[in-house]
């Protein structure tokens, strides 16, 4: 988003006109930007064997996938119904790595007969796998290398008591299991959580891998999962994607050599390539002057963006109205029957009653963490590129609230 001549727009399209066009609340996304994104990390690793596999529950909704698919990315899913959707849009089932974490083999079934690549995270299911389909069905391993990462204890993965992965200290136990059942483990594979800051913990985490790739003959693929880290706030530090490429890169590829055959180098970002190119468009209910604190209560709330409540994380907030106001704090609020509150004690232009704001960044785990709480309804969302501004999905109605519901009386 862009302030041109005193009114801010974005891909082009001038904000307050999509607002008008398809209501508040709205999330848009910008299509350039996810597309800079996915450059800038492609681009910034030497290896010629690489692939970027977009993380979907970051935002999965059917055109922001063609979109990325468009792109030449792969996908990665956590549940059977990301998998579902990834095929809908157009990926082929080789190019969707599933993930899950504590499902069934039921479902892990349904993923083997869907033709996706499976990734497995818990030696139990890696028995049951071996038995059912011993050498028929290669499979990658989860491995998790305990390197503490992650800027918030309900995002990182990699700790000791983390549910996810299988720990590096059972690799013995791992390699039983595996040769034991003829099993073949075509990639490796590590998540060690969201807002990895260094490029060393990546490195570490790495070496971990390479020393365990070792005890696996038939690999294609190495996986380093996600965790970069992007801008929230003004002072926030960002993961460094040029020195990791360089670092990483290279060691890669050395690696590789001593492997004695190339693999593809994988990286699976959400957030990375989604989040900078959302915003949540929200109008102006009312300015509530209490004793102590001016709120601007919002048409919005924790339904709709709950990563300020849930991970007490920051996202900026303009006014999008009144560009050139005079600056005032604010705190401001959602109407949800909770104490939702969206930023304390911000400066914005002023906010007068129908003014129009934005909080950024809430490409990532935004919509897609939405609910229906309070019985309101899940918004709009929009994707403008190429200086147009397409609805991608229709705002909810009353009779979407009842969809699901029978009307018993007992
Ligand atoms: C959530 C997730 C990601 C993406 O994480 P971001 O922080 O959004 O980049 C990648 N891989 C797996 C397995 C995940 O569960």
């Amino acid at each position: 988003m862009e302030l041109v001549n005193g009114q801010y727009q974005l891909g082009g399209v001038a904000v307050l006109d999509i607002c008008n066009e398809f209501g508040t609340p709205l999330y848009v996304y910008d299509g350039a930007v996810i597309e800079q994104q996915y450059n800038k990390l492609m681009n910034a690793f030497p290896n010629k064997n690489m692939k970027i596999s977009y993380a979907c529950k970051a935002l999965t909704n059917i055109s922001i996938l063609k979109f990325i698919k468009n792109l030449g990315a792969h996908l990665d899913t956590v549940s059977i119904q990301e998998v579902q959707l990834g095929l809908k849009a157009g990926f082929e089932p080789q190019h969707i790595m599933y993930t899950p974490n504590c499902v069934g083999f039921d479902e892990i079934q349904k993923a083997v007969n869907l033709g996706v690549q499976v990734n497995i995270d818990n030696i139990s299911i890696l028995e049951q796998f071996g038995h059912f389909y011993r050498d028929t069905y290669p499979i990658c391993i989860r491995i998790n290398p305990h390197i503490m990462a992650g800027g918030n204890k309900k995002i990182s993965t990699g700790h000791i008591d983390s549910k996810f992965g299988i720990s590096i200290y059972q690799l013995r136990h791992l390699e039983r299991v595996v040769a034991s059942n003829n099993i073949k483990v075509n990639g490796l594979h590590m998540h060690t959580g969201s807002d990895i800051l260094d490029a060393d913990v990546f490195l570490r985490g790495a070496e971990i891998l390479f020393e365990a790739a070792k005890s696996f003959k038939d690999l294609e693929f190495i996986d380093f999962g996600s965790g970069f880290k992007v801008k929230y706030s003004a002072d926030d530090n960002t993961t460094d994607i040029e020195e990791l490429g360089e670092k990483l890169g290279a060691r890669f590829d050395e690696f590789c050599k001593e492997y004695g055959r190339d693999l593809t180098i994988v990286f699976e970002p959400g957030k990375y390539l989604v989040s900078e190119s959302g915003y949540l468009f929200v109008s102006t209910n009312v300015i509530k002057q209490t004793t102590s604190t001016v709120f601007a209560g919002v048409d919005s709330g924790q339904n709709h963006l709950i990563r300020p409540m849930m991970y007490d994380a920051y996202h900026h907030i303009t006014n999008v109205s009144n560009p050139n106001g005079t600056q005032r704090i604010y705190t401001v609020v959602g109407y949800i029957c909770e104490t939702d509150t969206f930023g304390w004690d911000r400066k914005l232009n002023e906010v007068r009653e129908g003014d129009i704001l934005a909080l950024h960044n809430a490409g990532a785990y935004g919509y897609s963490m939405a609910s229906n709480y309070n019985s309101r309804y899940r918004p709009a969302e929009v994707l403008v590129y190429h200086g147009k501004a397409h609805l991608i999905r229709r705002r909810e109605t009353f009779d979407d609230l009842l969809s699901t519901q029978m009307e018993v009386d007992v």
